[in-house]
């Protein structure tokens, strides 16, 4: 299974993909994450990334395929994978198409612009394993720490009202022309969001055919 999450960010991709990826076996590659990570550790792409994610924009598109590529030429890959949050531009889908890697369905996980921005201020993320929480929508049964990892449990720079409002332009402007390019191969699979979380799970197994 070759999939990948399309949706506003705080659509409920990073949840949504944590769990299929554990029902299914197969790894989860969200390269907001991998970007993180390598800001955090001060790599050359973090260095380039950096004031891109910062401030809410897109990150270059010839660095995102560098990164996606050589992700998926591991060799957990080799039985399937999801992607979080990628490809965000019609660039980045044409690249995988043309290296040959053809996704099996695209879940666009459709919420309003309005919903977000409660989530997003409630929003907090183990900056050790990744996992996602909410304050009052799914909160950790460890307060204040990582249930899975124990590590505390932090509010991410760019989850501020003013770049979450750049993202959701990015994502209007950039990410959503890709809902038509993924129409028009018969792999799109709308689904609501705004519902509760094992709900949204529940619609994505429909969608795809399968029981999550
Ligand atoms: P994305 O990866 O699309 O940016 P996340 O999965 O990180 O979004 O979710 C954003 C926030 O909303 C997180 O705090 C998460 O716990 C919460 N969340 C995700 N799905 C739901 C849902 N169905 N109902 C309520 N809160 C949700
Ligand atoms: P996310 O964790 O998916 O919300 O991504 C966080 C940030 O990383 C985004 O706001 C972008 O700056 C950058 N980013 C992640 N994935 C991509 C992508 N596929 N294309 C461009 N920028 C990305």
């Amino acid at each position: 299974m070759k999939l990948t999450f399309l949706g506003l960010p705080g659509a409920g991709k990073g949840t949504q993909s944590a769990i299929v990826s554990e029902k299914l076996g197969i790894p989860t590659i969200a390269t907001g994450r991998i970007l993180r990570e390598a800001i955090s550790e001060g790599t050359e792409v973090g260095l380039e990334a950096k004031t891109f994610v910062e401030s809410g924009l897109l990150v270059p598109d010839l660095i995102i395929i560098g990164i996606l590529n050589e992700r998926l030429a591991k060799s957990d890959c080799k039985n399937g994978f999801i992607l979080d949050g990628v490809p965000r531009t019609v660039a980045q889908a044409v690249s995988l198409e043309a290296d040959g890697i053809l996704l099996d369905a695209v879940i666009s996980l459709e919420i309003s612009d309005d919903e977000i921005l409660e989530r997003m201020t409630g929003r907090r993320v183990c900056p050790n394993c990744g996992a996602v929480y909410h304050l009052r929508d799914n909160p950790s049964k460890m307060g204040h720490h990582c249930e899975l990892c124990g590590h505390i449990l932090a509010q991410r720079s760019d989850d501020l009202p003013e770049t979450v409002k750049v993202r959701m332009e990015a994502y209007h402007e950039k990410t959503k022309p890709l809902k038509a390019f993924y129409s028009q191969r018969g792999l799109l699979r709308q689904i609501q969001a705004n519902a509760p979380i094992a709900e949204v799970t529940k619609a994505i197994g429909d969608a795809l055919g399968i029981k999550l």
